[in-house]
């Protein structure tokens, strides 16, 4: 559920994995407006559905209508995916494990210097789920100090994490003892030329750069870093596996993640 919904591609990669899997299941998009939130989740609830995600704008708002939150979630203050236990709804995020999934494909960010832009939902999911595994440091550049700061704030108390604000308005340039740099602000989405505001000849080749935009696959941030020699990942697989995640969740069964994977790929058209 969320609003706008049309262009979602999550319907279709998961109906994808339900043919593959043999499983007679179905996954909606809906577009529900903030004021109908209350009651579609009533009606959800009615009709006996196993879960579902929430998008845009209604991943804060939804928590209100939950019988419990699993820790990441209550940490984030946010949930983008609920499920039924016995007739309790819980919600949980899965948007932060899919990405570190997806980082530890390359990296584990135990011990690591993390430098993360923005401060919003992605952000928040992100930085949090890494903070549980353990960093050495997270830096959040966020362009608003309110947001930057809270979430600096909210790593340092609740996560206990040595984390700093600082500014995003002048390019941004990375300590050299960085090892992770990850854009989880909007700059890019459907903007192939879009620059995040980072001073690129900060980047060096033992650095990971990760975007969680996922389209284009390859922002300008990610081909700059390529450029400068450093390991990037897109925002493909964090898409992917927090599809997976909420899928195991639902069914109890393990997705074909390669199905997911070219379904999302065929539905984007990359
Ligand atoms: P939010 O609106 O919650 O946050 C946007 C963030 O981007 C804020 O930190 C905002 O800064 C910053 N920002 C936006 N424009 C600028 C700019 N011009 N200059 C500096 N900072 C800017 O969005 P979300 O966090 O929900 O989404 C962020 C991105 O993550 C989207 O592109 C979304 O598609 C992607 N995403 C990808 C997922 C995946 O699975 N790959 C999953 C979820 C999201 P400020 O606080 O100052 O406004």
């Amino acid at each position: 559920m969320g609003q706008p919904v049309a262009g979602n591609p999550t319907q279709f990669m998961m109906e994808r994995a339900f043919e593959a899997g043999d499983l007679d299941w179905r996954y909606l998009t809906l577009e529900v407006s903030p004021a109908n939130l209350e009651a579609a989740i009533a009606g959800m609830r009615a009709m006996g559905f196993r879960g579902g995600n929430f998008t845009i704008p209604h991943k804060v708002e939804v928590l209100k209508y939950l019988d419990g939150l699993s820790q990441a979630a209550e940490l984030m203050g946010a949930v983008n995916c609920v499920y039924l236990d016995g007739d309790r709804l819980l919600g949980e995020n899965t948007d932060g494990k899919g990405f570190l999934e997806s980082l530890r494909e390359i990296s584990d960010p135990a011990g690591k210097r993390i430098v993360i832009l923005g401060a919003g939902g992605a952000a928040r999911a992100v930085s949090v789920e890494l903070g549980l595994a353990k960093p050495e440091s997270i830096t959040i550049a966020n362009r608003s100090p309110e947001r930057g700061g809270a979430l600096a704030e909210l790593l340092s108390t609740r996560v206990g994490i040595k984390s700093e604000w600082v500014g995003l308005d002048a390019d941004l340039k990375l300590p050299e003892a960085t090892d992770i740099i990850i854009n989880a602000t909007s700059i890019g989405l459907g903007e192939p030329d879009a620059r995040v505001p980072l001073d690129v000849s900060t980047l060096k080749p033992n650095m990971i750069v990760a975007d969680v935009v996922f389209n284009p696959p390859v922002t300008r941030l990610l081909a700059d870093a390529q450029a400068a020699g450093c390991t990037i990942l897109n925002g493909l697989g964090m898409l992917v596996n927090q599809g997976v995640i909420g899928f195991k969740i639902w069914t109890g069964v393990d997705p074909d993640r390669a199905v997911m994977r070219e379904a999302l790929e065929e539905y984007l058209e990359i």
